[in-house]
């Protein structure tokens, strides 16, 4: 099956995601999916708890996810 720019193909995670790259020889696409992935873990300061010094606040760790990421997929 010939894939072009704008078809549907599955994203890492099993999404419907659309290609938006093809390379040359048609061995790797890139994908484009709307739904949410997880990208990385942030580390915020916890300022709920008055009266510590800012370097004995406690931090918490945080999920960032995001939507539209871009995937390279051999095929
Ligand atoms: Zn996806």
């Amino acid at each position: 099956m010939e894939l072009k720019v704008g078809d549907f193909y599955k994203c890492p995670e099993g999404h419907k995601a659309k290609i938006v790259w093809i390379s040359r020889d048609k061995e790797v696409v890139a994908v484009r999916c709307p739904n949410k992935h997880f990208s990385k873990i942030v580390k915020v300061a916890d300022h709920s708890k008055p009266g510590l010094s800012y370097r004995h606040h406690p931090t918490e760790e945080r999920k960032i996810y995001a939507k539209n990421m871009v995937f390279l997929i051999k095929i």
